[in-house]
C-alpha cells in the first residue's frame, strides 16, 4: 500500500511554522509499513490543492491531508477534497453537537462560520475531535482513501493515534516495529564497525546506527504480521547487541536520556555528585537538572570560569594553574576533587577546555577539553579533542562528562 502526504497551509510555505506534522505522520506511516513515495506542501489555494489531489489520486492508495479544516474562509481542504472525490457536503448532527458543547464548555460564543465545520462529505467516516472543533474525515472510494486531519498538532496527534492508526492497521496486513538501543562512550564509526556483519547480513530485522552528540543510537526494525511476531524477530538481535556492546549501552528505552540513565545510577547507589565547570559554564549541571528527582543526588555545582574562581571555590592550586594552565589534566583533576570536597559529595565531575572560536594555540588547540571525575580518592581523567562550533564543543563536552560520570559509577560499584 502506498500513502501520500499533503500538508496545507501558506504558513508552512513561508517558513513561519515548522512542518512537525509531516515528521510525525511520516514516522507513523513507516511504522505501519506503508510506503510513502510523495509528500508535498501547498498553500491555502483551492486550485493548486485540487491539482495536487488529482495527481495524488492517480499514484497513491491513501492520501493524508493535514491543515485547513478550520472555520474561516481560507480553510478549504474539506471543500476541495470532497469536490475531487465527487461528494457533496452534508451536515453531521453529532459533529454539530460536539462543536456546540466544545465551545460552550470554554465559554466561547458560536459564530456562524463554526457550522461550516459540521459539514462533512456524504457517506464518509467522521473522526470526532475532543481537542478542537474540526472533525477529521475519512473518505473511501474503490481504489483511493482520503484522510483529512486538522492542522494543530495537539488535535492531529491524538486523532491519528486513537482513530487513524487502528484504521490503517486494518488496511495494511504488515506492520513495522522498532526498538532503540542507546550507546555512549563510543563513536559512530567504531559502533558500526563492531556490527557490520549484522548490518550487512540482515534484511528483517535491520539494524541502523544514528549518530547523536556524544552518543550512538542503534535502531532495530522488523516487519511482521503483528507486534509479537515483530518483537520475536527483534529480541535475538537486541541480545546480540547487548553481548557486543555491554556497558556501553545505557538504555533500551526510547524515552530515557543519558542524563536520566546517570541520575538513575546515582540514586540506585545512593551517591551524590557535584559539577565543576569551566568552558561548559553550567551546561552540565543543566543537563542533570533536566531529570526530575535528581535533587536527591545533585545538591550544588560550580561554574568556575576564571582561574581565580577555580582557586577560590575548588581549591585548585595556584602552582598547578601556573605550571600546567587552566586547560590541563592536572587542573581538571584538581577541579573534580576540590569540587567534591567543597560540596561534600561522593563524586565530582569537572570540565575544562577551549571552546573557541578563539583562544587556541598549537599546543592547546580549540576543541581540546579535559574531563575528570573524582570518586572516593580516585580520579579518572580524559583528554578529548572535538571539532565544530563553540556550542558543539560545549555540547560534546557535556555528553563526555556524563559518560565519564557513568563509567566511574559503574567502575566503583563493581569493586
Ligand atoms: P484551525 O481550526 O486552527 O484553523 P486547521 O485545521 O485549519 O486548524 P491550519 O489553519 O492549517 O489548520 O493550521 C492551524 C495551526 O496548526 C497552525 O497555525 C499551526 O500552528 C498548526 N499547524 C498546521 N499545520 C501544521 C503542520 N504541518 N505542522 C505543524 N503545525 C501545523
Ligand atoms: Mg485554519
Amino acid at each position: 500500500m502506498t500513502v501520500e502526504l499533503i500538508c496545507v497551509g501558506t504558513e508552512l510555505l513561508l517558513g513561519n511554522i515548522v512542518n512537525t506534522n509531516a515528521a510525525f505522520l511520516s514516522e507513523q506511516c513507516a511504522m505501519l509499513g506503508l510506503s510513502m513515495y510523495y509528500q508535498s506542501v501547498v498553500g491555502d489555494n483551492p486550485g493548486r490543492l485540487e491539482h495536487l489531489l488529482r495527481m495524488a489520486k492517480e499514484r497513491s492508495d491513501i492520501i493524508i491531508l493535514c491543515g485547513g479544516l478550520g472555520p474561516t474562509q481560507d480553510d478549504l481542504t474539506k471543500e476541495t477534497a470532497a469536490g475531487v472525490m465527487g461528494k457533496s457536503l452534508v451536515e453531521d448532527q453529532q459533529a454539530k453537537e460536539e462543536i456546540q458543547s466544545f465551545l460552550a464548555k470554554r465559554g466561547h460564543a458560536i459564530t456562524e462560520n463554526n457550522w461550516k465545520q459540521a459539514l462533512v462529505p456524504e457517506g464518509c467516516r467522521v473522526l470526532y475531535n475532543p481537542n478542537g472543533t474540526a472533525p477529521g474525515i475519512i473518505m473511501e472510494e474503490a481504489d483511493t482513501c482520503v484522510i483529512l486531519l486538522p492542522g494543530p498538532p495537539n488535535e492531529l496527534i491524538p486523532m491519528f493515534e486513537e482513530q487513524v492508526y487502528p484504521y490503517l492497521c486494518d488496511l495494511q496486513p504488515e506492520i513495522i516495529c522498532s526498538k532503540m538501543v542507546k550507546l555512549c562512550g563510543i563513536g559512530e564509526s567504531m559502533a558500526e564497525t563492531k556490527i557490520l556483519d549484522l548490518i550487512n547480513a540482515q534484511s528483517n530485522p535491520t539494524v541502523a546506527p544514528y549518530a547523536k552528540t556524544g552518543e550512538v543510537h542503534l535502531r532495530i526494525t522488523a516487519k511482521a504480521e503483528n507486534e509479537s511476531q515483530a518483537y520475536a524477530l527483534i529480541t535475538p538481535v537486541e541480545e546480540e547487541l547487548k553481548n557486543r556492546f555491554g556497558d556501553l549501552i545505557y538504555t533500551d528505552d526510547p524515552q530515557v536520556t543519558l542524563e536520566m540513565a546517570v541520575a538513575e545510577l546515582l540514586q540506585k547507589y545512593h551517591l551524590t555528585v557535584t559539577t565543576a565547570e569551566s568552558c561548559t559554564g553550567g551546561l552540565l549541571a543543566g543537563r542533570l537538572v533536566n531529570v526530575p528527582g535528581v535533587s536527591e543526588s545533585f545538591k550544588e555545582g560550580y561554574i568556575t570560569y576564571s582561574n581565580e574562581a577555580k582557586e577560590k571555590l575548588l581549591g585548585v592550586s595556584h602552582d598547578t594553574l601556573l605550571r600546567y594552565g587552566a586547560v590541563s589534566s592536572q587542573t581538571a583533576a584538581e577541579m573534580a576533587e576540590g569540587g567534591a570536597k567543597s560540596a561534600g559529595a561522593d563524586l565530582g565531575v569537572a570540565v575544562t577546555g577551549i571552546a573557541g572560536p578563539e583562544g587556541g594555540t598549537k599546543e592547546k588547540p580549540v576543541g581540546l577539553v579535559y574531563i575528570s571525575c573524582y570518586c572516593r580518592g580516585k580520579v579518572y581523567t580524559e583528554k578529548n579533542l572535538y571539532t565544530g562550533s563553540r556550542s558543539k564543543v560545549r555540547e560534546y563536552s557535556v555528553a563526555s562528562a556524563l559518560t565519564l560520570l557513568r563509567k566511574t559509577i559503574l567502575n566503583e560499584v563493581k569493586e
